[in-house]
């Protein structure tokens, strides 16, 4: 069986945007033909291929309108919060004040790769010392000194303790050129020892209850803080509002998930369904438009399902897939060598869980930051992939390793013995450097041996 859909190019989509509007398209204040995106310098676009939907017309405008959406939230008088590193605690706090906005500083990470090395961030980043041996999130630094991509927070926080050592050392350097930081700290998550009470977190890793009350106690510290930016406090009952919001991002995603990787065709390309699943940490910098946003996804994608419609064909490789990539693009060579992704762990997996509504609502945040796959040893992180392995059936495992990483170093090892041991499958291990146009041809080739295996374990 072969699929009814094909990806689109940046012009086709203007094109067909164009005769949507003429059909009676209504689109929300940000949206817009994508090619206008590509004259504020996004011209990594110009080479992906979309979905042709309007709901991932909407995504993708959602997504690169972040920044306007910022400094219009601080024009009408909002506090702004850059939450770095926890991925998916504070801006649930942040955003439980309505006079709060948090956003990722992070999320800097891909603009080498959306505006293709033209922004001169890492030669910043490169200048203050912090070259290449860091991971691309050192791009924030060059964003932080050139204000050109996203406004100053008025509150930073950061995560420490059990954080990767290019994001301390890159956090401590931002620091030093005068941003003041309100640290918090999450500790190393280990197993209880003999006589220590144990908790079981969602997700499913234990942690003993001491480390929950530290992590409890630091989180009431960010509290207080996010209360005096608000100017008021932030008590349970709002917290409890912020988390069950939260938690609408995190079911509606659960079920595009579910449906996107489960579904006899691939109802939404892997480009989409990356993007999407990020939304759930930082809600694109406006939480009510991305339940919007992700409930159209939702939709189309349940349509296409019930029509038996979607891209790719029935036998493509179904692949599960581990840490983003640095180039977006890598999303569209999956598919074009003939895989599908089938089940990912993009570093946040705590963050795609619900939070639980029968603790208190701190005691629950808590429990989800330890519950971080990144704050406990690379063999829990491997149990976690192992059994979203099984969820969604895949066939093999990528492990994509981001440059500079330091935890890339050994991980990918370690997830590949215990994937094969497990569950008997192949493991690929690539490297995604922020733009991969010289190493396109290797990587297609690697890709595509990996697609090839996949299909003669069938027979
Ligand atoms: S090294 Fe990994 S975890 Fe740390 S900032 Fe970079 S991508 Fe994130």
């Amino acid at each position: 069986m072969t699929a009814a859909l094909r990806q689109i190019s940046l012009e086709e989509w203007d094109r067909r945007r164009h005769r949507l509007r003429e059909e009676g398209l209504v689109e929300p204040i940000y949206g817009g033909p994508l090619g206008r995106h590509v004259a504020d310098g996004d011209t990594r676009l110009l080479k992906l291929r979309f979905d042709d939907s309007p709901a991932a017309l909407r995504l993708w405008n959602f997504l690169l309108t972040e920044e306007d959406r910022l400094r219009a939230a601080r024009e009408s008088g909002k506090k702004l919060v850059g939450a770095m590193k926890d991925l998916g605690t504070v801006p649930v706090m942040a955003y439980s004040l309505d006079n709060l906005v948090a956003f990722y500083p992070d999320g800097a990470w891909w603009i080498p790769c959306v505006m293709e090395l033209n922004t001169g961030l890492l030669q910043i980043a490169d200048s203050l010392g912090i070259d290449e041996s860091f991971c691309p999130v050192r791009a924030m630094l060059g964003a932080f000194v050139t204000e050109a991509h996203f406004p100053l927070p008025d509150l930073l926080t950061c995560s420490v303790g059990a954080t990767c050592d290019d994001f301390s050392a890159i956090a401590q350097r931002l620091n030093g050129l005068g941003h003041p930081i309100l640290w918090w700290e999450i500790p190393h998550r280990r197993q209880s020892e003999p006589g220590e009470q144990a908790v079981t977190l969602p997700g499913g890793f234990e942690t003993p209850r001491s480390q929950v009350e530290f992590v409890k106690s630091e989180l009431l510290r960010v509290g207080v803080a996010l209360g005096e930016l608000a100017g008021r406090p932030l008590d349970d009952e709002s917290l409890a509002r912020g988390i069950a919001k939260a938690n609408r991002v995190r079911d509606l995603l659960d079920r595009l998930r579910h449906l996107a990787f489960t579904a006899p065709l691939c109802p939404m390309p892997a480009l989409e369904m990356l993007i999407a699943e990020m939304l759930a940490i930082h809600f694109c910098s406006d939480r009510d438009e991305t339940i919007l946003v992700l409930a159209e996804l939702l939709a189309e994608v349940e349509r296409r399902v019930a029509a038996g419609v979607g891209h790719l064909s029935t036998d493509a490789a179904r692949i599960f897939w581990v840490n983003p990539v640095a180039d977006l693009q890598v999303m569209n060579l999956l598919e074009e060598s003939g895989g599908r992704i089938c089940g990912t762990e993009y570093l946040f997996a705590h963050a795609l869980d619900p939070i639980p509504t029968t603790l208190g609502p701190m005691e629950a945040l808590a429990q989800m930051a330890l519950a971080d796959p990144m704050v406990g040893s690379s063999f829990d992180r491997a149990a976690r992939i192992v059994a979203d392995i099984r969820r969604f059936g895949a066939e093999a495992v990528i492990v994509s390793r981001i440059p500079g990483a330091s935890h890339c170093a050994l991980e990918g090892e370690i997830i590949g013995r215990i994937v094969r041991e497990e569950c008997g499958l192949p493991v690929l291990e690539i490297e995604v450097p922020s733009i991969t146009d010289a190493a396109k041809a290797t990587l297609c080739t690697r890709l595509e041996a990996l697609v090839e295996t996949v299909k003669d374990r069938r027979e």
